[in-house]
Protein backbone atom coordinates (compact mmCIF):
# COMPACT_ATOMS: atom_id res chain seq x y z
CA UNK A 1 0.00 0.00 0.00
CA UNK A 2 1.65 3.35 -0.93
CA UNK A 3 -1.19 5.48 0.54
CA UNK A 4 -3.66 5.20 3.52
CA UNK A 5 -6.38 3.41 2.13
CA UNK A 6 -9.41 5.90 2.35
CA UNK A 7 -12.15 5.53 4.58
CA UNK A 8 -14.38 4.52 1.91
CA UNK A 9 -12.30 1.78 0.22
CA UNK A 10 -11.79 0.06 3.90
CA UNK A 11 -15.69 -0.13 4.25
CA UNK A 12 -15.76 -1.46 1.13
CA UNK A 13 -13.11 -3.71 1.07
CA UNK A 14 -14.71 -4.97 4.71
CA UNK A 15 -18.11 -5.16 2.80
CA UNK A 16 -16.44 -7.77 -0.31
CA UNK A 17 -14.89 -9.62 1.83
CA UNK A 18 -17.59 -10.33 4.19
CA UNK A 19 -20.08 -10.96 1.16
CA UNK A 20 -17.18 -13.15 -0.20
CA UNK A 21 -17.19 -15.59 3.15
CA UNK A 22 -20.97 -15.32 2.88
CA UNK A 23 -21.36 -17.11 -0.57
CA UNK A 24 -22.12 -20.65 -0.86
CA UNK A 25 -19.91 -20.92 -3.53
CA UNK A 26 -16.92 -19.16 -2.55
CA UNK A 27 -14.57 -21.85 -1.05
CA UNK A 28 -11.46 -23.14 -0.60
CA UNK A 29 -9.11 -22.12 -2.36
CA UNK A 30 -11.21 -19.93 -4.44
CA UNK A 31 -11.92 -17.56 -1.04
CA UNK A 32 -7.96 -17.32 -0.46
CA UNK A 33 -7.97 -16.07 -4.48
CA UNK A 34 -11.10 -13.90 -3.52
CA UNK A 35 -9.96 -12.39 -0.58
CA UNK A 36 -6.48 -11.35 -2.18
CA UNK A 37 -8.15 -10.41 -5.42
CA UNK A 38 -9.89 -7.68 -2.62
CA UNK A 39 -7.43 -6.49 -1.00
CA UNK A 40 -5.40 -5.47 -3.96
CA UNK A 41 -8.21 -4.36 -6.26
CA UNK A 42 -9.98 -2.30 -3.66
CA UNK A 43 -6.89 -1.51 -1.50
CA UNK A 44 -4.62 -1.61 -4.12
CA UNK A 45 -2.25 -3.69 -1.95
CA UNK A 46 -0.17 -4.46 -3.28
CA UNK A 47 -0.12 -2.06 -6.39
CA UNK A 48 -0.87 -3.41 -10.07
CA UNK A 49 2.45 -3.45 -12.10
CA UNK A 50 5.63 -5.44 -12.98
CA UNK A 51 4.10 -8.23 -12.18
CA UNK A 52 2.01 -8.47 -8.69
CA UNK A 53 -0.98 -9.16 -9.62
CA UNK A 54 0.08 -12.27 -11.62
CA UNK A 55 -1.11 -16.36 -10.47
CA UNK A 56 2.71 -16.55 -9.24
CA UNK A 57 2.59 -13.77 -7.00
CA UNK A 58 -1.08 -14.63 -5.62
CA UNK A 59 0.23 -18.35 -5.41
CA UNK A 60 3.60 -16.60 -3.60
CA UNK A 61 1.27 -14.73 -1.06
CA UNK A 62 -1.46 -17.47 -0.55
CA UNK A 63 0.43 -20.67 -0.43
CA UNK A 64 4.03 -19.46 -0.54
CA UNK A 65 4.68 -20.79 3.14
CA UNK A 66 7.15 -17.49 3.65
CA UNK A 67 9.69 -18.80 0.47
CA UNK A 68 11.68 -15.61 -0.90
CA UNK A 69 9.62 -14.32 -3.35
CA UNK A 70 11.69 -12.44 -6.09
CA UNK A 71 10.00 -11.33 -9.31
CA UNK A 72 11.01 -8.97 -11.51
CA UNK A 73 8.63 -8.08 -14.30
CA UNK A 74 8.68 -9.94 -17.28
CA UNK A 75 10.58 -12.75 -17.73
CA UNK A 76 10.17 -13.05 -14.04
CA UNK A 77 12.48 -14.34 -11.85
CA UNK A 78 10.46 -16.19 -9.39
CA UNK A 79 10.90 -19.07 -6.65
CA UNK A 80 7.20 -20.24 -6.53
CA UNK A 81 6.96 -23.66 -7.25
CA UNK A 82 4.47 -24.19 -10.12
CA UNK A 83 2.16 -26.74 -8.56
CA UNK A 84 1.50 -23.45 -6.06
CA UNK A 85 0.76 -21.46 -9.46
CA UNK A 86 -1.54 -24.02 -10.61
CA UNK A 87 -3.34 -24.45 -7.88
CA UNK A 88 -4.47 -20.82 -8.54
CA UNK A 89 -5.16 -21.13 -11.46
CA UNK A 90 -7.03 -24.61 -11.06
CA UNK A 91 -9.63 -22.68 -8.34
CA UNK A 92 -10.04 -19.59 -11.03
CA UNK A 93 -10.82 -22.79 -13.44
CA UNK A 94 -13.07 -24.20 -12.09
CA UNK A 95 -14.80 -20.85 -11.37
CA UNK A 96 -15.03 -19.44 -15.00
CA UNK A 97 -18.68 -19.74 -16.31
CA UNK A 98 -19.67 -22.86 -17.53
CA UNK A 99 -22.08 -25.57 -17.99
CA UNK A 100 -22.33 -28.17 -15.47
CA UNK A 101 -24.76 -30.97 -16.12
CA UNK A 102 -24.42 -32.53 -12.95
CA UNK A 103 -25.47 -29.48 -11.42
CA UNK A 104 -28.24 -29.25 -13.99
CA UNK A 105 -29.62 -32.59 -13.30
CA UNK A 106 -29.29 -32.24 -9.38
CA UNK A 107 -33.13 -32.92 -8.96
CA UNK A 108 -32.77 -36.49 -10.76
CA UNK A 109 -29.87 -38.43 -8.79
CA UNK A 110 -28.36 -41.03 -10.31
CA UNK A 111 -29.51 -43.48 -8.27
CA UNK A 112 -32.99 -42.98 -8.10
CA UNK A 113 -33.03 -42.83 -11.90
CA UNK A 114 -35.73 -45.81 -13.20
CA UNK A 115 -35.85 -47.85 -16.11
CA UNK A 116 -37.54 -44.91 -18.79
CA UNK A 117 -37.86 -47.86 -21.40
CA UNK A 118 -41.46 -48.84 -22.91
CA UNK A 119 -43.64 -51.15 -22.32
CA UNK A 120 -45.11 -53.27 -24.81
CA UNK A 121 -47.86 -55.36 -23.24
CA UNK A 122 -49.15 -52.19 -21.09
CA UNK A 123 -48.75 -48.52 -21.42
CA UNK A 124 -46.05 -46.60 -19.86
CA UNK A 125 -42.39 -47.09 -19.18
CA UNK A 126 -40.63 -49.17 -17.05
CA UNK A 127 -40.08 -47.90 -13.75
CA UNK A 128 -37.41 -50.31 -12.69
CA UNK A 129 -34.32 -49.48 -10.84
CA UNK A 130 -31.93 -48.42 -13.01
CA UNK A 131 -28.63 -50.07 -13.08
CA UNK A 132 -27.00 -48.21 -15.95
CA UNK A 133 -26.72 -44.72 -16.54
CA UNK A 134 -25.27 -42.08 -18.91
CA UNK A 135 -26.09 -38.38 -20.16
CA UNK A 136 -28.11 -37.81 -23.39
CA UNK A 137 -27.86 -34.31 -25.15
CA UNK A 138 -30.95 -32.32 -25.31
CA UNK A 139 -30.62 -31.70 -28.97
CA UNK A 140 -32.72 -28.67 -29.02
CA UNK A 141 -31.44 -27.08 -26.05
CA UNK A 142 -27.51 -28.47 -26.02
CA UNK A 143 -28.48 -28.83 -22.26
CA UNK A 144 -27.32 -32.63 -20.96
CA UNK A 145 -30.00 -34.95 -19.35
CA UNK A 146 -29.90 -38.18 -17.21
CA UNK A 147 -31.07 -41.88 -18.56
CA UNK A 148 -31.29 -44.77 -17.18
CA UNK A 149 -32.39 -48.44 -17.74
CA UNK A 150 -32.48 -51.83 -15.57
CA UNK A 151 -30.56 -55.07 -16.90
CA UNK A 152 -33.35 -55.86 -18.80
CA UNK A 153 -33.59 -53.06 -21.07
CA UNK A 154 -29.78 -52.82 -22.08
CA UNK A 155 -30.93 -52.99 -25.81
CA UNK A 156 -33.06 -50.46 -25.34
CA UNK A 157 -30.47 -47.96 -23.84
CA UNK A 158 -27.74 -48.94 -26.00
CA UNK A 159 -29.49 -47.79 -29.05
CA UNK A 160 -30.50 -44.72 -27.14
CA UNK A 161 -27.32 -44.02 -26.47
CA UNK A 162 -25.73 -44.36 -29.89
CA UNK A 163 -28.28 -42.26 -31.62
CA UNK A 164 -28.04 -39.88 -29.16
CA UNK A 165 -24.14 -39.14 -29.96
CA UNK A 166 -24.67 -39.99 -33.54
CA UNK A 167 -27.56 -36.95 -33.88
CA UNK A 168 -24.96 -34.77 -31.50
CA UNK A 169 -22.08 -35.65 -34.02
CA UNK A 170 -24.44 -34.84 -36.99
CA UNK A 171 -25.30 -31.50 -35.71
CA UNK A 172 -22.03 -30.10 -34.85
CA UNK A 173 -21.98 -26.57 -34.75
CA UNK A 174 -26.04 -26.25 -35.08
CA UNK A 175 -25.96 -27.88 -31.78
CA UNK A 176 -27.20 -25.03 -29.47
CA UNK A 177 -25.05 -24.29 -27.13
CA UNK A 178 -26.53 -23.96 -23.38
CA UNK A 179 -26.32 -21.21 -20.98
CA UNK A 180 -23.83 -21.10 -17.55
CA UNK A 181 -25.32 -22.24 -14.95
CA UNK A 182 -22.14 -22.83 -12.84
CA UNK A 183 -19.04 -20.44 -12.18
CA UNK A 184 -18.46 -16.55 -12.26
CA UNK A 185 -19.05 -16.71 -8.46
CA UNK A 186 -15.52 -14.10 -8.17
CA UNK A 187 -16.96 -12.26 -10.94
CA UNK A 188 -19.98 -11.56 -9.04
CA UNK A 189 -17.98 -9.82 -6.51
CA UNK A 190 -15.18 -9.01 -7.19
CA UNK A 191 -15.21 -5.57 -9.94
CA UNK A 192 -12.17 -3.73 -11.76
CA UNK A 193 -10.80 -7.27 -13.36
CA UNK A 194 -10.52 -8.67 -17.08
CA UNK A 195 -12.36 -11.45 -15.97
CA UNK A 196 -12.88 -13.09 -19.51
CA UNK A 197 -9.92 -12.54 -20.20
CA UNK A 198 -8.23 -14.03 -17.04
CA UNK A 199 -10.90 -17.05 -17.54
CA UNK A 200 -9.17 -17.73 -21.17
CA UNK A 201 -5.73 -17.53 -19.66
CA UNK A 202 -6.61 -20.61 -17.68
CA UNK A 203 -8.87 -22.14 -20.10
CA UNK A 204 -7.64 -21.51 -23.73
CA UNK A 205 -11.00 -23.16 -25.10
CA UNK A 206 -13.00 -20.88 -22.92
CA UNK A 207 -15.44 -18.43 -24.75
CA UNK A 208 -18.38 -16.66 -23.48
CA UNK A 209 -21.58 -18.57 -22.86
CA UNK A 210 -24.77 -17.66 -23.84
CA UNK A 211 -26.48 -15.39 -20.92
CA UNK A 212 -28.19 -17.78 -18.64
CA UNK A 213 -30.24 -16.52 -15.57
CA UNK A 214 -27.90 -18.15 -13.37
CA UNK A 215 -24.72 -15.84 -14.06
CA UNK A 216 -24.92 -12.10 -14.19
CA UNK A 217 -22.40 -10.19 -16.05
CA UNK A 218 -19.90 -8.36 -13.61
CA UNK A 219 -20.65 -5.31 -12.20
CA UNK A 220 -17.79 -2.45 -12.23
CA UNK A 221 -18.12 -1.03 -8.49
CA UNK A 222 -17.76 2.94 -8.08
CA UNK A 223 -16.68 3.89 -4.67
CA UNK A 224 -18.32 6.55 -3.00
CA UNK A 225 -18.64 8.06 0.11
CA UNK A 226 -22.48 7.81 0.45
CA UNK A 227 -22.97 7.07 4.15
CA UNK A 228 -20.42 9.82 4.89
CA UNK A 229 -20.76 12.79 3.09
CA UNK A 230 -21.37 16.28 4.74
CA UNK A 231 -24.96 17.14 4.80
CA UNK A 232 -27.16 20.06 6.35
CA UNK A 233 -28.60 17.33 8.73
CA UNK A 234 -25.72 15.66 9.49
CA UNK A 235 -22.65 16.77 11.15
CA UNK A 236 -19.06 16.70 8.94
CA UNK A 237 -17.76 13.03 9.70
CA UNK A 238 -14.76 12.67 11.84
CA UNK A 239 -11.81 10.72 11.54
CA UNK A 240 -11.72 8.08 13.54
CA UNK A 241 -9.42 4.98 14.28
CA UNK A 242 -10.19 2.06 11.55
CA UNK A 243 -9.68 -1.26 13.59
CA UNK A 244 -9.74 -3.68 10.39
CA UNK A 245 -12.83 -5.54 11.70
CA UNK A 246 -15.74 -5.42 9.95
CA UNK A 247 -17.65 -2.81 11.33
ZN1 LIG B 1 -36.40 -51.65 -17.75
Amino acid sequence: MTDSPSYSALREHNRVTAALIADPEVTGDLLLVGMWLARATILRDPPPGEGRWSFTSIAGALFGHGRPLTITGMGATTRVPNYLVARVKQAVRADRPHYDPDRDNAADPWMHLPCRAPMIRREGECGQHGTMYDYLTDLTTGRQVRIAACRRHKPWYDHQVVTNREAVRDAGDRLPRPAANAGGALARHIGGVNWPRIWQMVDPHWTPPPEGASTRKPTLRVLRNDDFEPSEDRPAPRLVVHEGGWR
